[in-house]
């Protein structure tokens, strides 16, 4: 054995207490460290050393020279894209994730599908969302989404009666997808499922809003006559987490013939608080649903959840048999059948232990909280004249903009908050004028946060 490694298993405990200590360190200055990291212009690259350093010095050596270049992203004041953390139990549970280092497929040598099963089934207990799903884990909403578009293709094609994943996609007439304000994943899907980001074809929004006008979704539907389609709706825009209408949605598919995907990557998770469930109503006609587990569930990163009511069609797109993989067989915990991996890591877990740690009470809680710091700071930005709310606030994101600020003033003001540090925005354009987001998704996030993010920005906002 390599004496650095022989040396390293000899003092591997040692080891992971100095990682223990860095992640404690880590934890206990998020408070206060900089909600991003303001990184040096370049930094070098590393020629490769021919006598490895140990893990200790490398832990070290990455302590010393990159720590302080860590964003505070799982902080309660990061409050761009749209970011989780990971609490307690789901922290936890990834340490955990690679320690047991489970290739989650189904072998029947671990229990780990099995957690994966219980965890999709019980993360879609807390949605609400009807028991013939079925879910599987990927890494974000961007494959949920692939997922979602592959399925969808199959779909289609057999209405061309063409299995799609043996025969391709050759010669049979273009396939539309309708969809209003889709994130912008939904096309990087259909490039991938070789359908075409060209594929989309956009619904316009109802007056002032990012959700679709469903009537002309019907005539589009309707001009289709038999043929099939793909519609893609939006449970939660990143904006202003808007939700395309469901229920109006469900009701066409009494009369035309479409594959409804819809992709709630957080949205979805303002339905853990049962009052919130009806602006998802109609959600059960889905073929296909994504929800990401590391934004508004809290989890690490990388966790999504792709649930679908056609798992023998999943089945069709994602086997992967050989002499010594079975056939596979339309059961749920088919993993490697299921998804675009085959070797997968054992995500599930930190779901797993996160629902069971704070249960229905506890995703609730964290919806309302943030929901009510979103309106807190769209009530501080309201009623300060330099400021101007872009749009009300539905949910967990207020987007607005410095009173009279062009393209220019809008994006310095979102620099002077990164350089800050106090609170990290993103940038964006709603409605085609350039905005700030800030998107509030932290279990940590409290008004005192809210207070400290509104503070900075009027500080900031007169330079
Ligand atoms: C974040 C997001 C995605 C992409 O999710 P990843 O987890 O980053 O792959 C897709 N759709 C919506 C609505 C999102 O908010």
């Amino acid at each position: 054995m390599y004496h650095r490694l022989e040396d390293d298993l000899a003092s591997f405990d040692a080891i992971l207490d100095q990682a223990r200590s860095m992640a404690g360190a880590y934890l206990e200055t998020l408070d206060q460290r900089p909600a991003a990291a303001t990184l040096p212009p370049d930094l070098p690259a590393i020629d490769l050393p021919v006598r490895g350093e140990g893990a200790s010095a490398v832990l070290q050596r990455f302590e010393r020279d990159y720590a302080a270049l860590l964003s505070g992203s799982p902080g309660p004041r990061y409050f761009g894209f749209v970011t989780g953390g990971g609490t307690p139990a789901s922290l936890a549970a990834d340490w955990l994730v690679s320690t047991y280092d489970q290739n989650t497929q189904r072998n029947g040598d671990t229990c780990a599908s099995t957690i994966e099963l219980q965890a999709v089934d019980m993360l879609r207990q807390l949605l609400g969302w009807p028991a013939a799903w079925t879910g599987a884990c990927v890494t974000g909403a961007t494959m949920a989404n692939y997922v979602g578009m592959a399925l969808a293709r199959q779909w289609v094609g057999h209405h061309y009666d063409r299995d799609i994943a043996a025969d391709g996609v050759q010669g049979l007439p273009a396939i539309p997808v309708f969809a209003g304000s889709a994130h912008s994943s939904t096309l990087k899907a259909l490039s991938m499922a070789g359908l075409g980001r060209n594929a989309v074809h956009t619904l316009p929004p109802l007056p002032g809003r990012e959700a679709f006008d469903v009537s002309v979704l019907e005539q589009r539907l309707r001009e289709r006559g038999d043929q099939p389609s793909i519609v893609v709706a939006s449970a939660g825009t990143v904006n202003t987490v808007d939700f395309d209408d469901l229920a109006a949605i469900a009701r066409l598919k009494q009369r035309h013939r479409f594959w409804l995907h819809v992709d709630a990557a957080f949205g979805g998770v303002a339905g853990a608080s049962e009052p919130r469930r009806a602006l998802m109503a109609g959600i059960e006609a889905a073929d296909s649903v994504t929800v990401d587990a590391h934004k508004w569930l809290n989890v690490p990163y990388d966790c999504a959840v792709a649930y679908t009511a056609h798992l023998p069609l999943q089945v069709e797109v994602f086997q992967n048999h050989s002499a010594y993989l079975p056939a596979p067989e339309p059961l749920p915990d088919h993993f490697l059948h299921l998804t675009p991996e085959n070797s997968r890591r054992f995500r599930a877990l930190p779901l797993w232990m996160g629902l069971l740690a704070y249960g229905r009470e506890g995703y609730a809680d964290v919806v309302e909280r943030n929901c009510e710091a979103a309106l807190y700071l769209s009530e501080l930005i309201a009623a300060d004249t330099r400021f101007r709310l872009a749009a009300p606030v539905r949910l967990n994101v207020v987007c607005f903009a410095p009173v009279g600020a062009d393209a220019q003033a809008v994006a310095a003001l979102q620099r002077a908050m990164h350089r800050d540090g106090t609170a990290y925005l993103s940038p964006s354009v709603l409605h085609g004028e350039p905005i700030l987001r800030a998107a509030i998704c932290n279990w940590r996030t409290t008004k005192h946060d809210i207070d400290l993010a509104f503070a900075a920005l009027q500080r900031l906002v007169s330079r």
